[in-house]
């Protein structure tokens, strides 16, 4: 057998898989299907320029690094990352203050891009490069903004179609949902008073408030207040905004002038029950959303491709039946995402008020962290991997 006909032969035999929705989540999990063996169809009703455009910033931890290396997307988006090495976690009503420093993160890879707490990516840097990914991946087909076309049956089905998601409802699984009463606002500044590797988290009565580098003096913040109160401020004139922004923030931070449009989101807590339907798993905010508080949002859905991909391999290597995948995935992905719902709403409740009998356990835990290397490296782990790395993969 020549060798077309050999490659031909093998992938009539690939396993094929359908994702919905090319979000950050939707087209990392094709990347993944892709580099494990499988076709893929990835299925979107926005176009790849309307897809590229949102004024967003993500913090990436090391496990959203770990995956982007073994998809080999780490080294094409180096030039586009802004790390920091420094997390100052600063609660303005007890007046502690915690740094988490790479010391905290105990031993990792020791390349120095490898070398920081965390990163801060660009929406529009990160969706070029994986679109461009996708489009350039002969395994993969791509109906992006385009009507759908005829589709065959697949072993999988990915419903990676955001929180609203339609796969989700048409599928009939739940939604466990809890909104907010707090909102959250975005935007972009020019900032003085802090070092350019440095990421603030400040616990403020109104809600947890981050200040993340985007490089130089530029910082993406992420404000979380009551819903109507952001509204307020978001339809205020950039001297205004700007003045609201310096009384919110400590007087060492300076902003200097707004580099895009402040944005109000709605957040809520969100879980999908359960995770799957026949050969259908729901990844990314499909399947959960949580407060942006210690920016976990990302970092859980890329988990969810992590452990998928892990699946995906050995479903191609004829070491899991592809029936069994769906149920294997959901298993998986119990502990990290109750692990990381619980804690970010336990942070929100507990932080975001003033109620003076919460403040002596505010205090009492913001010192313990402080005087303790090992719960800081504890927590800090748990931020970064989720639960134990060997549960993700
Ligand atoms: C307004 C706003 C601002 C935000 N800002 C930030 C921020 O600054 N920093 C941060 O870390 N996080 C931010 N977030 C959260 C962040 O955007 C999400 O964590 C992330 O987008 C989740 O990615 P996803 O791919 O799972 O879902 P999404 O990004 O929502 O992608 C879902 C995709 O599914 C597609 N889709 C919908 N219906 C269908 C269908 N029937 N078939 C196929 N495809 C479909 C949609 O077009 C979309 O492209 C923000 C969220 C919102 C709503």
């Amino acid at each position: 057998m020549d060798c077309t006909v050999l490659a031909l032969a093998m992938n009539q035999q690939s396993l094929r898989a359908r994702v919905h929705g090319a979000g950050p989540t939707g087209l990392l999990a094709a990347l993944a299907l892709a580099q494990a063996g499988w076709r893929v169809q990835l299925l979107d009703p926005l176009s790849p320029a309307v897809l590229r455009q949102r004024s967003r910033a993500y913090a990436l931890t090391h496990s959203s690094r770990e995956l982007l290396e073994r998809l080999d997307l780490w080294q094409p988006l180096l030039p586009h990352l802004a790390p920091f090495r420094r997390l100052e976690l600063c609660d303005q009503a007890t007046h502690l203050q915690v740094p988490f420093t790479l010391e905290d993160l105990g031993p990792r890879d020791d390349h120095p891009s490898a070398q920081a707490v965390g990163w801060i990516l660009q929406h529009t840097p990160l969706m070029t490069l994986l679109l461009d990914r996708a489009a350039g991946e002969p395994a993969i087909a791509l109906a992006l903004g385009a009507p759908l076309p005829e589709v065959g049956p697949v072993e999988l089905v990915v419903a990676a179609d955001g929180s609203a998601s339609p796969t989700r409802r048409s599928a009939g699984l739940y939604l466990l949902a809890r909104p907010y009463r707090q909102g959250c606002l975005t935007v972009q500044v020019r900032l003085r008073g802090s070092a350019e590797d440095q990421a603030w988290e400040l616990f403020r009565p109104e809600g947890p408030f981050a200040v993340l580098p985007l490089g130089g003096d530029a910082f993406q913040l992420v404000w979380s207040a009551p819903a109507d109160r952001l509204r307020r401020l978001e339809a205020l004139d950039p001297v205004a905004f700007l003045e609201a922004l310096s009384a919110a923030l400590p007087a060492a931070l300076q902003p200097e002038v707004l580099l895009d449009q402040p944005r109000v989101f709605p957040v809520g807590l969100e879980l999908a029950w359960p995770l799957r339907r026949g050969s259908l798993v729901l990844v990314g905010e499909a399947a959960h959303r949580c407060h942006p508080v210690g920016g976990q949002g990302l970092n859980l859905c890329w988990r969810d491709v992590a452990v998928l991909h892990s699946l995906a391999g050995r479903a191609a290597a004829g070491r899991l039946r592809p029936s069994r995948l769906p149920a294997a995935y959901a298993w998986r992905r119990w502990p990290d995402l109750l692990l990381i719902l619980l804690a970010t709403d336990a942070l929100v409740r507990l932080f975001s008020n003033r109620n003076r009998w919460l403040l002596p356990v505010r205090r009492l835990a913001l010192t313990l962290l402080g005087r303790l290397p090992w719960l800081r490296r504890l927590s800090l782990a748990a931020m970064t991997d989720g639960p134990g790395g060997s549960l993700r993969a």
